[in-house]
């Protein structure tokens, strides 16, 4: 691997912020109707960035086998899944990537790439862009921010340069283009222990910086919440920062984004096929709220009994409806007049600113 270089802890210093989160403080949110299946292929990236909620990295070994990919292929055919968002560590890493997105493609559904960019110049991966365009996957980018400094603090020397000749590869191929079906979508997330600021105008300032020195374009820019799990939430009790970031996320909370939060249509298969309500529940190993069992497997859920069932909560929930909102598709709501209290942000040291008839209730 000649990708930019790893930041951030190492997974065996993580200081596990699963017991600081669980908590039955957060409002109750029940599922709706099932649109979309998040499907995580594996922790294997070529990056290590200081904000993956993952722990993602070259060293992890965990992948979701061919058995498993047809076993959610089966579940989303079965179940008429119209969106299938396929996610990582870099999910076109998975040897089975090609054959998963061909098959669902063939099967008329809508597919997701939540790609980090860097791949794309990867030796190994230099044809994967144009493969996805020729299938028609739309492609949602990380690019934590549009200066080289922070998008290098965050996710390792060089990612940025490797970034942007990502991205220009994109635009070659017609993603981004106006007037293109090849959508390519951004995504930024905070430095340190903000809230995103207001997303429209992220998207104005993203759009021009970006066309005036690199000539690139894009469709939307998705700005989401840093989560208080894994690699980040590490690096917040690290620095005794854990229960101030909560507090931020409380003091922010909006009622209104409850209705609208991810996991109400969206559920989340890990590499070895297990439900979660969403993918930060996966990696807090946090089970399907609707089962009553530890663990559900794909294989034995039928997606129609899902609907009114109780979606597990935490405190980390409170990441998703602060502010705007934040998920894998940006903001839920309205910008909040409230993020005024940002000031009072606590601050980073480095940073700038089952079965079918385990079902529950
Ligand atoms: S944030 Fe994305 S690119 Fe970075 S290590 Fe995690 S999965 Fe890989
Ligand atoms: S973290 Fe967000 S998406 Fe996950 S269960 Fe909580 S509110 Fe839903």
């Amino acid at each position: 691997m000649n990708g930019p270089g790893p930041v951030g802890d190492s997974s065996d210093t993580m200081h596990l912020t699963r017991p600081l989160l669980l908590s039955n403080q957060f409002p109750e949110i029940r599922r709706g109707h099932l649109i979309t299946l998040q499907m995580n292929l594996g922790y294997l990236c070529n990056m290590s960035c200081s904000h993956c909620h993952v722990d993602a990295g070259p060293r992890r070994r965990e992948i979701m086998n061919l058995k498993t990919i047809n076993q959610c292929m089966d579940f989303v055919v079965e179940n008429g899944i119209g969106t299938v968002d396929l996610t990582g560590g870099a999910p076109e890493m998975n040897p089975h990537f090609r054959h998963l997105v061909h098959s669902l493609r063939g099967n008329d559904v809508h597919v997701i790439d939540r790609c980090n960019l860097t791949i794309l110049e990867q030796e190994g991966y230099l044809d994967i862009a144009e493969f996805m365009a020729r299938q028609g996957v739309e492609i949602t980018a990380s690019l934590p921010c549009y200066l080289e400094d922070n998008v290098d603090r965050q996710r390792g020397k060089g990612a940025f340069r490797s970034s942007i000749a990502g991205l220009e590869r994109l635009n070659r191929l017609g993603y981004g283009q106006p007037g293109s079906e090849l959508k390519l979508n951004l995504v930024y997330n905070p430095q340190g222990t903000d809230l995103p600021p207001p997303q429209q105008q992220l998207h104005t300032d993203y759009s021009s910086y970006l066309k005036d020195h690199f000539g690139i374009v894009f469709n939307e820019l998705y700005s989401l919440a840093n989560m208080p799990i894994r690699r980040f939430g590490s690096k917040l009790v690290s620095q005794g920062l854990f229960d101030a970031y909560i507090q931020l996320l409380k003091d922010n909370f909006q009622e209104s984004n409850l209705g609208s939060v991810m996991c109400r249509d969206t559920l989340s298969v890990d590499w070895k096929g297990f439900l979660y309500d969403c993918d930060f529940n996966q990696m807090l190993e946090i089970p399907l709220g609707a089962s009553d069992r530890q663990t559900m497997h794909i294989s034995s859920l039928e997606g129609s009994l899902l609907q009114g069932r109780r979606i597990s909560t935490g405190l980390h929930c409170y990441g998703c409806t602060a502010g705007q909102g934040s998920s894998c598709g940006g903001t839920l709501g309205e910008a909040n007049p409230r993020q005024g209290s940002q000031k009072q942000r606590p601050e980073l040291d480095g940073s700038q600113s089952a079965e079918k008839s385990g079902l529950g209730s």
